[in-house]
C-alpha cells in the first residue's frame, strides 16, 4: 500500500483532514489518488492539508473534514461494510455536512443493501437512498457524463468496471446524465449519486485527478470557502486526451 501520510505528517487545528477510508480493502484502479488530489490542490492554494489513512486496525473517526473511499471486490467490500458499520465516524461527521466521495463499490457499501454476484444481500450503512443488484453483464469501458448538480459545468470522464446496479431512491439524486458507457446500470442512462454532502460515483480514474471541478467542488465543501481557479495546463491536457475518441 502506498504511504499516503508521508513521513513529515503534522496535523494541527488548522490542517485540512482529508480521510482515506480503508485503502487497504477498498482502492482498485489508484482510487486513493482522489485524496492526492485533493491535498495537493488545497496546498496549491495555500491551504494546509494532510490524508489521514483509516485502515481496518483503526476505528474510523468523526474528525475528518472530508472522506474518500475507493472501489473494491466482493470481499474486500463486505470486510469494509463491516467495519464502516461498527465504526460509524465518517456517518457522524457526514449527518453534520462534512463531504463525502464514494467510488463504485463504496456507492454499493454507502446505499441500504447491496446483493453480492453469488446473490447474498448485504446491509449497507444507509448513507445513500439506493440499492444494488447484480446487472446481467459488466460494464467495463470509459465512462463520460454531463453533470446534474449546481456547480458543475464541466463533461465529466472516468473508468468503469462493475456487476452490480445501483436504482436509486426518491432522497438520492444521479451525479450526471451518461453520454458514454453505463453508469449506475437500472433504469435511466444516469451515473453518481449525490444526497446532502455525500456524493458517488462509478468513475475509477482516479476521479478526481480526471475531473478538477469536482475535486474543487468537494474541496469547496470542506473548507468552507471560495476557492480560485488553478492553473495547470499538465492537468488540462490530461482531461483532453481522455475526452478525445
Ligand atoms: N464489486 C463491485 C461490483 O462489481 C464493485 C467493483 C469495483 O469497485 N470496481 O459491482
Amino acid at each position: 500500500m502506498i504511504d499516503f501520510s508521508g513521513s513529515e505528517t503534522r496535523i494541527t487545528d488548522s490542517t485540512l483532514v482529508i480521510g482515506l477510508v480503508l485503502p487497504d480493502v477498498m482502492g482498485t484502479y489508484g482510487d486513493g489518488g482522489n485524496a492526492l488530489v485533493l491535498r495537493q490542490r488545497a496546498r496549491l492554494r495555500g491551504i494546509e492539508a494532510e490524508v489521514l489513512p483509516i485502515t481496518l486496525a483503526d476505528p474510523v473517526p468523526a474528525s475528518c473534514d472530508i472522506y474518500t473511499l475507493g472501489g473494491a471486490e466482493d470481499y474486500a467490500q463486505r470486510l469494509a461494510t463491516r467495519h464502516l458499520s461498527k465504526y460509524p465516524g465518517m456517518q457522524e461527521a457526514a449527518s453534520k455536512g462534512a463531504p463525502v466521495l464514494a467510488i463504485c463499490a463504496a456507492i454499493q457499501v454507502l446505499g441500504h443493501w447491496y446483493e453480492t454476484s453469488e446473490g447474498e444481500r448485504v446491509d449497507g450503512i444507509s448513507l445513500f437512498d439506493l440499492t444494488t443488484a447484480p446487472q446481467a453483464t459488466r460494464s467495463i469501458g470509459e465512462i463520460e457524463g454531463r453533470p446534474l448538480i449546481d456547480g458543475l459545468t464541466q463533461p465529466l470522464t472516468g473508468f468503469e468496471n462493475h456487476r452490480g446496479g445501483s436504482t436509486l431512491g426518491p432522497a438520492a439524486a444521479p451525479l450526471m446524465r451518461v453520454t458514454r458507457g453505463v453508469g449506475n446500470g437500472a433504469g435511466e442512462p444516469v451515473d453518481g449519486v449525490i444526497q446532502g454532502s455525500v456524493l458517488g460515483t462509478y468513475m475509477h480514474g482516479p476521479a478526481l485527478a480526471r475531473n478538477p471541478e469536482l475535486a474543487d467542488y468537494l474541496l469547496a465543501k470542506a473548507t468552507g470557502r471560495e476557492l480560485e481557479p488553478l492553473d495547470l495546463p499538465d492537468v488540462e491536457l490530461l482531461r483532453r486526451e481522455r475526452l478525445r475518441r
